[in-house]
């Protein structure tokens, strides 16, 4: 099962992601995550990585496509995996469609004033590493797992979140137009749980 998921920074992504690597046995594969860890090991194509993300630049399209081609190569992606961060932009998708061919996207629908309002109570743990949130009886500033003084990472206040979530509105739509009915759509104004139920269900009859 090759899936992709869609949904803008605080619409519930990473949490529905967890559920279905529980459930479905499938590596959720972030780009980020794989450009950061090439980025720290000392070759060149790591180098390369590093430099782009210290000056502030985005890793271009093809680096990031040869590098995501590799990792979807390895043995643990024979049975599928979920995408997560990627495609962003048609050009990317329509690269990706020369190595795989993508089963279903499930694509996180949420108001942007509802993740305007989750994100800016996002706070970080510079200890642990624990993303943790205002919204709680008794908030104190510290980390509810080691105690330390949590903060609030540049962008998550509000005028950064805005303008990222009008660049993702932007690339959306092409990419939804692109997979066409191969895309389920789900909102995440519930809990994770009601999320998450209808992206089961869809899935299990996928797969049969
Ligand atoms: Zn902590």
């Amino acid at each position: 099962m090759k899936l992709v998921l869609l949904g803008a920074a605080g619409s519930g992504k990473g949490t529905l992601a967890k559920n279905i690597v529980k459930d479905f046995g499938i590596p959720q594969l972030s780009t980020g995550d794989i450009l950061r860890e090439i980025a720290k090991s000392n070759s060149t194509l790591g180098k390369t990585i590093a430099s782009f993300q210290q000056s502030g630049k985005l890793v271009p399209d093809e680096i990031t496509f040869e590098v995501l081609k590799e990792r979807l190569s390895k043995n643990d992606c024979k049975s599928g995996y979920i995408l997560d961060g990627y495609p962003r932009t048609l050009n990317q998708a329509q690269l990706l469609a020369k190595v795989a061919d993508i089963d279903a996207v499930i694509s996180i629908e949420l108001d942007f004033d509802e993740i305007v309002k989750r994100l800016v109570s996002r706070r970080n743990c510079p200890k642990c590493g624990e993303i943790d949130n205002t919204n709680y009886e008794g908030y104190n500033g510290l980390c509810r797992k080691c105690q330390t003084l949590l903060f609030q990472r540049d962008d998550d206040k509000p005028e950064a979140i805005k303008s990222r979530l009008e660049v993702y509105k932007q690339n959306i739509t092409p990419l939804i137009n692109f997979y066409g009915d191969k895309v389920f759509v789900v909102s995440s104004a519930g809990t994770p749980e009601e999320t998450y139920k209808p992206v089961k269900t869809f899935l299990e009859g996928l797969k049969k």
